[in-house]
């Protein structure tokens, strides 16, 4: 099983011009390539990546030389999926990269091309960088990594390597999951995972920075420096929506064997909400994320995780007498019939769990 590791990286100034050089380059070939595929109708990556070895060899581009040859490749690997990913209608075709663009490029690991050190990674045309990272690693044991330039003036490196499967002790129990849109996770033992405060509290200082930058002359160095601390605290907000869903989805396959979800069309959920963009953006990479690392999990430590009908309607049903009526969009249930007042997604969560254990 391959897991994911994030390292904050400080290049000094000679590997930030090599970085630089190798950002330059691989969107050089993406670009090239792109425009080649238009102009010749040829989308094979077998042929481009033989065209590449041409380009590095001729006289005008031999400069291509300089770059990572992984870091090149991967950029012909990528554009090769953008374009399936637009044969098969998944995604809008594939667009020129802009300098302004986020930087980024992979190389996969060779001969120990990539190793880490107590406080340094070695990469490939770089040599030793500075970095900080909490995680024990087996060098062997790495496949690529992924340098980014983040918009915050922030450089990073992902590292995915090949984990042991650890499997967690059985403790008999299952649970009931509903995906919400405020909750975002709510179970049925009445527990959510995520706060909405601390949520909150991060949203008021985006907007506070915000502020803080309409009011700085546009391009000015005060306009600069105050648009990169906004981008941190963006950068801040997903690092904690990505940790806390972590904790969440470790907790709940610690104490759980079987967990049951419904089977969420996250676009069609958030299509009929009133919400505004960036919160549906938000939200839409949130709830993806909650339902990607929680099947990743289970998998790893001998859990299961089971879908149901994504039709069976677990929130309009009442979880003590069973009958069924349309509440709208008050956070408490009240059952007409039997007179049950509940939370309503605690409620739809035992209808899960219910339907789950019933129809598996
Ligand atoms: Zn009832």
């Amino acid at each position: 099983m391959q897991k994911g590791l994030k390292i904050r990286l400080y290049p000094d100034n000679k590997q930030i011009n090599i970085l630089n050089i190798i950002f330059g380059h691989t969107r050089f070939v993406y670009n090239y390539f792109l425009n080649y595929s238009k102009e010749n109708k040829d989308y094979k990556y077998t042929n481009w990546s033989r065209l590449l070895t041409e380009l590095k060899n001729s006289e005008e581009t031999n400069f291509l030389k300089e770059a990572d040859k992984f870091a090149l490749q991967n950029s012909l690997k990528n554009l090769s999926i953008a374009y399936s990913n637009f044969f098969s209608k998944r995604a809008k075709e594939p667009v020129f990269k802009k300098k302004h663009n986020l930087q980024s490029y992979r190389t996969n690991y060779t001969n120990k091309n990539i190793e880490l050190y107590d406080k340094g990674i070695k990469l490939p045309k770089l040599g030793i960088v500075k970095c900080k990272y909490n995680k024990n690693i087996k060098n062997n044991k790495i496949v690529n990594a992924t340098v980014k330039l983040l918009k915050s003036g922030i450089y990073e490196a992902s590292i995915i390597y090949e984990a042991e499967t650890e499997m967690l002790l059985k403790t008999g129990n299952s649970v009931g999951i509903d995906l919400r849109v405020k909750k975002l996770i709510k179970t049925n033992d009445n527990n959510k995972y995520i706060s909405e405060l601390d949520i909150d509290r991060i949203n008021n200082k985006i907007k506070k920075e915000q502020k803080k930058l309409s009011r700085c002359k546009l391009h000015s160095s005060n306009w600069n420096k105050q648009r990169k601390k906004l981008a941190k605290t963006y950068q801040y907000k997903e690092n904690y929506m990505l940790d806390n869903i972590h904790k969440a989805t470790k907790a709940i396959v610690t104490k759980y064997d079987i967990i049951y979800m419904e089977d969420l069309d996250i676009k069609d959920l958030l299509s009929k909400q009133k919400l505004k963009k960036h919160k549906k953006k938000m939200l839409t990479s949130s709830l993806g994320k909650i339902t990607t690392i929680l099947e990743y999990k289970c998998k790893h430590y001998g859990k299961e995780l089971k879908k149901i009908d994504r039709y069976y309607a677990s929130s309009q049903t009442c979880s003590v007498c069973g009958k069924t009526y349309k509440v709208l969009a008050s956070e408490i249930y009240k059952c007409p019939h039997c007179k049950l007042i509940i939370d309503r997604d605690y409620n739809a969560a035992i209808n899960i769990l219910n339907y789950g254990i019933a129809h598996n």
